[in-house]
């Protein structure tokens, strides 16, 4: 079993360590990752320069671009052979609801899956992630039921784990993203000279869509929370108003 693992927090990042551990016991890791951290970098490809990939480790490369560059240039270059599965985290903090837009840890697996690997997304959905044991063995029995069953090609699915001390997936649930409520707003500051710069603010709370059934609710109750994506995000509900509101 050959898997590629990526990440958006940097090649260093506790997160990836303890999953890179966990896979090595189920089969041929290379790990992808970036050179430092790049959470929100959502699907962004560089094109305005080229991209370096540095072996640091045996099975371990750190590229100077996203985390969706290191799927696509492990898949398209660096990797002798495809791999069965791509595996992305594990997250420092949840990647819940409207997240998945800016998330590079759901980017990495969706080039993956892109480029027709089926991928899992593993997030740690802790506020100050420090212990990634528990989500570790989470991800490991869901690799080793993948090894077991196998996964159709088009599934990309965003694990969050609880950050609770024994997460089971037992207790699991099938979730549908849930909405935040509006961001927070950007905070200014002053630098040296007087001028101003901004923050971009903190993720709304949940918001009035974080009820049952979805993964905001999963988390809130403790359990693990597992949400198949798709890419398609056609408003199928919106076309027949669409088309009326042309025709007006
Ligand atoms: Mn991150």
């Amino acid at each position: 079993m050959r898997f590629l693992l990526c990440n958006d927090d940097g090649y260093r990042a506790p997160g990836l360590l303890a999953l890179a551990t966990t896979l090595r016991a189920l089969g041929a890791v290379t790990v992808v990752a970036p050179e430092r951290n790049r959470s929100g970098a959502s699907n962004s490809l560089t094109l305005d320069r080229p991209l370096r990939a540095t072996l640091v480790a045996d099975g371990v490369f750190m590229v100077d671009g996203t985390p969706a560059d290191c799927a696509y240039l492990a898949l398209t270059e660096l990797l002798p052979e495809k791999p069965d599965l791509v595996v992305s985290g594990i997250n420092a903090g949840e990647n819940l609801g409207d997240d998945v837009l800016y998330s590079g840890t759901v980017a990495a697996a969706m080039e993956g899956c892109l480029l027709g690997t089926p991928a899992l997304a593993f997030s740690l959905a802790s506020p100050d992630p420090t212990d990634y044991a528990g989500a570790a063995r989470i991800a490991g029995e869901l690799v080793q039921k993948f090894i077991a069953e196998g996964m159709p090609q088009h599934w990309l699915l965003n694990i969050n784990i609880p950050n609770v001390p024994a997460p089971t997936l037992r207790d699991a649930q099938i979730t549908r993203l849930g909405r935040r409520q509006r961001a927070a707003v950007s905070i200014m500051q002053r630098d040296p000279r007087g001028r101003p710069m901004y923050w971009i603010g903190p993720a709304g709370a949940p918001g009035a869509q974080a009820g049952p059934g979805t993964d905001f609710h999963a988390i809130a109750a403790g359990v693990v929370s597992i949400t198949p994506l798709q890419m398609d995000l056609s408003a199928y509900a919106t076309m027949p108003d669409l088309a009326q509101w042309l025709r007006n």
